[in-house]
Formats: C-alpha cells, structure tokens, sequence
C-alpha cells in the first residue's frame, strides 16, 4: 500500500482546512493512512511529520508494520501523547480532530492536558471528514484485495447451495459458510452473516437464527469475508422448492431493479440517481413500498462506508469507488428477498465483481 502517497495527500487536505496539524484516533484510518493494525493508537500529522503513539504491547508489531511514520511507545492514552506532540511542533497553533469519532469526556481530557494558553484555541473539531475522503476512492492495490474477496464470496455461495436442505437450520448454513470463509483466508465475516428463510425472509437483517429452513419458499444469505482488512459484501435469495406465482414475480422484479441499477453505475451519475434506476422499476411492479431500504453503500475496510446509495443522494460516482447495489422487497409475516452485488465505478461505467448466478435457483 501507498503510505507515502496517502499521508501527502492528507497533508494537503490539512493545510487547505487551514490546520497546523491533524490528530487522528480512528484506528481504520490509522491502519489506512499507516498500516497499523492495532488496536489501541493514536496519529498526529502535522505538514512535515507524523508520529504514531501506542502502548507497550504492539512494540513489534508497530516497528514491523508502520510506514510514513515514527513511533513512540507510551504508557497512557494514546491520544493525549499525540495532542502534546502536535502542540510542541515548531509553528504549530491548531490541530483538527474528527467531532464524529471524539466524545465530549474524550475532549475534555485531551484539552485539559494541554498547556494552558491552547487549552482554549488548540483542538478544532473538523468541519469535514479528511480522511474519510480519500478512503473512497480505491487504488490499485485495494480494489486488487477487494477483487478478490468478492470473489472468493462468489465460491462461498456456490459451496453454500450444496448445504442448503430443508430442515437444516439456519445457523448451520452461517457456520458452514463461515467455516469455509476461513479455509479462504477469511481474518473475519464482515458483519454477522445473514441467513432468513421462509417468513424470516421478510427481515432485511435476518441474523441466521435456530429456525430449520422450511420445505418451501425464499433463504436470503447476505454474507461477507474480510481479508487484508478489506471487507466483501453480496447477498443471494434462492428459493426451495418451486417458487409460487408471486414469489417468482417478486423475484423478477427485484432482479430487474438490480440489474438497473448495476447498469446505471458509471462515473459522474449521482448516487440518487443509481437509487432510482432501482426504485422506478419496483414502481413500476406496485412494489416501492415494500423497498425500505437504499439501494447501495460504499465498501472497503468497514462494512458500510461512503457513499450512501440512497434517494435524493447528490454524491457523484468517481473511477475508483467500490459500491453494492442491493434492492430488496419485504412483506412482512409473508416473505422477502434482496440480490446484492459489489461494483466498482471504473472511467467507462461499472465492473460487477460479483459473478455470482442471479437466475433464481431451485434447490
Ligand atoms: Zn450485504
Ligand atoms: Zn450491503
């Protein structure tokens, strides 16, 4: 991965906000910016420098993994070490922090630490995001991994349906699934693996539960890998058994919206618009409102990141930029369904990157 890269580019970004200096605690923006993975750290950026400060038991791991930085090892919070050091650089008058990620007992703390005549003016909350910007648009090396892991979903799935059998119940689907992640390379599930059947079906979040699958109707699997910190995301719904007149048309018209929507993905399209190329259609079928959700999310080391895929969303698409495109429809006591895929945003329009079948499956 490109620390040097990243780390200038923030430190553009800071001197644009007008800052002196950045203090960063969220750890998957430490991991991007430097590549500690750790779990207790602190960043300090400031327009020469950047000092990663964390505690005596990741030592070795800190001198193995952090490129663009020095480290200090320190005793007490992270956190306070970072603001001292940024307050002690030669010409350094005020640093951002992220208000998003910093309680106001965490604030507190930090100002009190500092000398007395910045406790006031020092610490400026940001009034944008700095980092998370630059996490949206993937280069190379990330949509590489990401690649990968979609893929290696797709395999999980295809494995998957050899397991699913009435009567088996739900969450053996999820642990078999999760167990052959981790034959993959899987370090993790990237959220806690769905698996709703029969009426469950209808729960857009339906957490594998003791439930044996029924003889007949939808299972909804929405599962992901993490892998080299990236996360994968898809969702299939495949029904056992014949699907009846309704099911099966619920069925096409969400494929329909899906396939939309994947289509209308391409550079410079706001992501309101991607949301509506999937909801016109399920309009069009009498099924809007049973579309409760947004259409899609950014992915990349979290699970749900910019850009949200939702109605009336002005963000534009860019080249480089990693999305789901997920409508579902839910009745609920009845049954639901989603069909998910990851997209790339590429310079021509989008790459699917998730192969996996979409023609409905009978098992
Ligand atoms: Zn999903
Ligand atoms: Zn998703």
């Amino acid at each position: 991965m490109d620390h040097v890269r990243r780390l200038s580019q923030l430190r553009r970004r800071i001197s644009k906000a007008g800052l002196t200096g950045l203090l960063v605690t969220q750890l998957i923006d430490i991991r991007y910016l430097v590549g500690f993975t750790g779990s207790s750290a602190a960043l300090a950026v400031t327009r020469r420098g950047a000092r990663l400060f964390t505690d005596g038991r990741y030592t070795a791991q800190a001198a193995q993994q952090v490129k663009g930085a020095q480290v200090e090892i320190v005793s007490g919070p992270p956190a306070i070490s970072a603001v001292q050091w940024l307050a002690a650089q030669p010409a350094s008058t005020i640093a951002g922090f992220d208000p998003a990620h910093t309680t106001v007992a965490e604030l507190t703390r930090l100002r009190s630490e500092l000398p007395s005549k910045l406790r006031r003016t020092f610490l400026t909350p940001l009034a944008a995001p700095l980092v998370e910007p630059l996490r949206l648009i993937k280069d190379d090396g990330e949509l590489a991994i990401i690649r990968e892991n979609a893929l290696i979903g797709c395999r999980l799935f295809d494995y998957i349906l050899t397991v699913i059998r009435p009567g088996i119940r739900e969450i053996e689907v999820a642990a078999e699934l999760e167990y052959k992640a981790r034959l993959h390379g899987a370090e993790g599930m990237s959220f806690e693996t769905i698996v709703a059947s029969g009426e469950r079906s209808a729960l857009p979040h339906g957490k594998a539960s003791t439930a044996p699958l029924p003889r007949k109707g939808f299972v909804t699997l929405d599962f992901g890998i993490i892998r080299e910190g990236y996360c994968s995301d898809m969702t299939r719904t495949v029904c056992l058994g014949a699907p009846r007149s309704e099911e099966r048309k619920a069925y096409e018209a969400v494929l329909e919206a899906q396939q939309a929507a994947v289509e209308a993905v391409s550079a410079g399209i706001s992501c309101g618009e991607v949301d509506e190329a999937a909801r016109s259609v399920l309009r069009k079928s009498g099924m809007a409102d049973a579309f409760s959700h947004s259409t899609g999310h950014g992915v990349g080391l979290e699970i749900h990141e910019h850009p949200r895929l939702g109605a009336g969303q002005k963000t534009r698409l860019q080249p480089g930029m990693v999305v789901t495109i997920e409508p579902g429809v839910y009745w609920p006591g009845k049954f639901g369904l989603r069909i998910e895929d990851m997209v790339a945003v590429t310079k021509t329009g989008g790459q699917v990157l998730t192969p996996a079948p979409k023609a409905l499956i009978e098992l």
